[in-house]
């Protein structure tokens, strides 16, 4: 009990992970460099796991409090579709 009023009581920093799915060419190497987050659809474009897409722009957002290796997919992504928003 202590311990969980501790950390709900620590500020959070909440992050956005944002992945552009209609620009996703498909390499695979954000599934590969960070597969906690991305995974490959049948369609042959990347997934943000878990994240909620817009129907309309299919940009896929997913909030996190660590992004971890999402911040490798960012720099890896060839048409620079990741992105990390503070
Ligand atoms: S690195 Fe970029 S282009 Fe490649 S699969 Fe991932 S999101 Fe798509």
């Amino acid at each position: 009990m202590g311990l969980m009023a501790q950390s709900e009581s620590r500020e959070e920093t909440v992050m956005k992970i944002i992945h552009e799915k209609a620009k996703c060419i498909g390499c695979g190497s954000c599934v590969s460099l960070c597969p906690k987050y991305f995974e490959m659809k049948e369609e042959g474009k990347a997934h943000l796991k878990g994240s909620e897409k817009d129907s309309k722009t299919e940009v896929e957002t997913l909030e996190v409090s660590d992004p971890g290796c999402a911040k490798e997919a960012v720099e890896v992504c060839p048409v620079q579709i990741i992105k990390i928003k503070e």
